[in-house]
């Protein structure tokens, strides 16, 4: 048995108003598995645990064994899913408690797929092996990409089978985060609470999140301009790896500023800016194009639920939300451009920029190219032979592009040096994490191990991403991810 004392686990959540949350244990299951642990993490999140005893880390990161002082909770919030409000909540997750780094850093530990809890609605509160692994390696290889995310510590199979569209093994991953804290959180309590309680979830996130705030004239206030600049900084990172998040309803959107809810996600192959692969997406609402919109959406969500806190004049709250609403935009181009500066080696600041990282999407757009091995193509010393390259509207860009950086304040060398730090050389395409997950599924987890260790160093050439570096030889403008599995 895991004890207490060998985790450094608190329960700050349990300080809030009992509506934001319900003790309740983790459903046991009938034999749990270790599939994945993450021991890299355990140790720098300064968790002691037995790392060689894969029967009791299963047991433990299944939720069957679980120290006895521990408490375990589901937390409540509301959330606006495809512009529709509902009242949500944990239905299939258990945050078992926040663990206190060493260098005094808390993070949520949740259980994912762990059972039913008062917030399930009609759903099992089950989760699939294969769409647990996917969020597990997704979310690792986001983080190695310097990406703000949620990180997979382990996952567990269940020797439990689920209904979905067929029968499907299920399975336990194991989430970290900075919190779990959501837009939907804030209009949870705006909506079904009352003001001194929204008040303390404000606090309480302030004093968790954004520390230097609380001593500001208007605090509140000061919270929102920084989910906006953090969410906005998010958007545009996702935008420079090619990565659509898929659904980004407000109840997937944490205050952390940490991607979350690694659903129907995907990394784009082919570059277009409409780009959509979840299943369930059928307007593209959170297509690859539309996600600093989406954001723009559900900020205004948040800001709406922070009303009442940021003026005692109902007028002069909403003229406030209203301005801070507004810098978005701004803030999101100001991120993009500089990260396209950074993919493109540009050094100093042109009006042109802007232009120039458009027109290439343009082409990329219009010729068919993969994301990902154009830019990394861009990071080599001489122009890639590659057919795609040979056509007039490629060298016209590249000219203007070899003008662009012949006018940079700092060498060639420079510039390279700066590109292969932004340029991805791997990232998990859908069929290679298809291929990874299909074996698992099958027991074989090697595939699996492969991919996740050439994903850990997407910047570098090396043997161990050697096999993984094309986009598929025939894309699939089909490819689908799905929702809630
Ligand atoms: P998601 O689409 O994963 O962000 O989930 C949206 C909401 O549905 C959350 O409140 C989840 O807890 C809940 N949910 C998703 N799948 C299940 C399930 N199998 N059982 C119970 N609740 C679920
Ligand atoms: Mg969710």
């Amino acid at each position: 048995m895991i004890h207490l004392n060998s985790l450094k686990l608190q329960n700050s959540y349990i300080n809030l108003p009992s509506q934001f949350y319900t003790r309740i244990n983790p459903m046991p299951v009938k034999q749990p598995k270790l599939i994945i642990f993450n021991e890299k993490l355990a140790n720098a999140l300064g968790m002691d645990l037995p790392f060689d005893d894969t029967e009791m880390l299963g047991n433990f990161f299944s939720g069957n064994r679980l120290p006895v002082d521990l408490i375990p909770i589901a937390q409540a919030y509301a959330g606006h899913q495809f512009g529709h409000f509902s009242i949500l909540g944990d239905g299939r997750a258990h945050l078992i408690g926040e663990q206190i780094m060493p260098n005094g850093k808390r993070f949520d530990i949740q259980l994912k797929g762990s059972g039913q809890t008062p917030y399930s609605r009609s759903g099992d509160g089950r989760a699939a092996l294969s769409p647990m692994l996917r969020e597990y390696i997704i979310s690792e290889a986001m983080h190695a990409l310097n990406i703000p995310t949620t990180r997979g510590l382990a996952v567990v199979s269940t020797g439990e089978s689920i209904m979905r569209s067929s029968l499907m093994k299920g399975a336990i991953l194991t989430r970290i985060a900075s919190s779990h804290i959501r837009v939907g959180t804030f209009e949870y309590a705006n909506k079904m609470l009352n003001r001194e309680e929204l008040k303390m979830l404000a606090d309480y996130t302030i004093a968790r999140h954004y520390p230097k705030l609380i001593n500001q004239t208007n605090p509140y206030l000061s919270l929102l301009k920084g989910v906006i600049s953090k969410q906005a900084k998010l958007i545009a990172s996702w935008m420079h790896i090619g990565f659509i998040h898929g659904v980004m309803n407000t109840d997937n959107m944490a205050i952390s500023g940490e991607t979350i809810d690694y659903g129907p996600c995907a990394f784009m192959d082919i570059f277009s800016i409409g780009r959509v692969f979840s299943s369930i997406d059928s307007h593209g609402r959170y297509g690859y194009g539309s996600q600093a919109h989406a954001a723009h959406w559900n900020l205004t969500k948040l800001a709406e639920s922070l009303l009442p806190l940021l003026h005692k004049s109902m007028d002069e709250s909403l003229r406030l939300a209203e301005a801070a609403i507004e810098t978005f935009g701004d803030e999101f181009n100001s991120a993009w451009i500089s990260g396209m500066r950074s993919k493109l080696g540009l050094f100093d600041e042109e009006e042109e920029d802007f232009n120039l990282a458009q027109s290439l999407l343009e082409w990329m757009e219009l010729s068919k190219a993969d994301y990902t091995s154009t830019f990394r193509d861009l990071t080599y010393e001489n122009l890639s032979k590659k057919e795609i390259y040979k056509s007039l509207a490629f060298e016209k860009w590249h000219s203007l592009w070899q003008a662009r950086l012949s006018r940079n304040s700092k060498p060639i060398k420079s510039s390279l040096n700066m590109m292969r730090k932004f340029n991805p050389v791997i990232v998990p395409y859908n069929h290679l994490v298809e291929e990874a997950l299909s074996a698992a599924e099958r027991e074989n987890m090697e595939p699996f191990f492969e991919l996740l260790s050439a994903l850990e160093r997407p910047f570098a050439f090396s043997s161990s991403n050697e096999g993984f570096l094309n986009s598929p030889v025939v894309p699939n403008p089909n490819y689908q991810t799905f929702c809630g599995t």
